[in-house]
């Protein structure tokens, strides 16, 4: 049993669509132009059900600043996405992660969701689903034995290459307070 904490595993709908890109110099570091994109274009728009495990975090954390708490479940996210492949054996770029402070389905409450990369999944959010403990628990540790005195992490803990959003707006210090509240045994 998670403390605080509820975890599920199901099928999810994922929904993915460009909201920004760069311009770069080819072969190049340089960013050039960091541009929005508002506008949808349905050709553009890729959508698939596969399956997922997602926590529920207690509704309290909603008192904490926004920004704040994205920043955690962010950096939560990252941590989970780094130790399931050593869990599950699988390969890093078979899983996606995904967070929202606020889910309408959930009774508002923040959730992270790891789902499968494949449409109709290949069981391996269920595989997570049956180690959350474990899991978890790396995580805590995977966090706590970094010796990097950036809020933001590094790529030895919460940083990592894959992220979409370039590791923007991580929080180790609140990720590890959140992972040891909801994590039996970890306090
Ligand atoms: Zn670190
Ligand atoms: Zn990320």
């Amino acid at each position: 049993m998670l403390r605080k904490a509820r975890a599920y595993c199901g099928l999810i709908g994922v929904r993915r669509e460009v909201k920004e890109y760069w311009k770069i110099v080819p072969g190049g570091e340089a960013r050039l132009e960091e541009i929005r994109w508002d506008i949808s274009i349905p050709e553009d728009i890729c959508t698939f059900n596969t399956e997922a495990f997602w926590l529920v975090l207690p509704n309290h954390y909603k008192t904490i600043n926004k920004a704040e708490l994205e920043s955690a479940l962010h950096a939560i996210e990252h941590a989970l996405l780094t130790v399931i492949p050593k869990w599950i054996n699988c390969d890093p770029n078979d899983i996606k992660g995904a967070y929202t402070t606020e889910c309408p389905k959930s009774g508002g409450n923040p959730i992270i969701f790891i789902f499968d990369k494949y449409p109709g999944g290949i069981g391996l959010a269920r595989s997570c689903f049956q180690r959350i403990h474990d899991m978890l628990r790396d995580c805590i540790r995977l966090i706590e034995t970094c010796k990097c005195k950036e809020e933001t992490g590094c790529p030895s803990c919460i940083q990592t290459s894959r992220c979409e959003r370039q590791n923007k707006n991580l929080n180790k210090k609140l990720a590890l307070k959140i992972l040891k509240e909801v994590t039996p045994n970890s306090l």
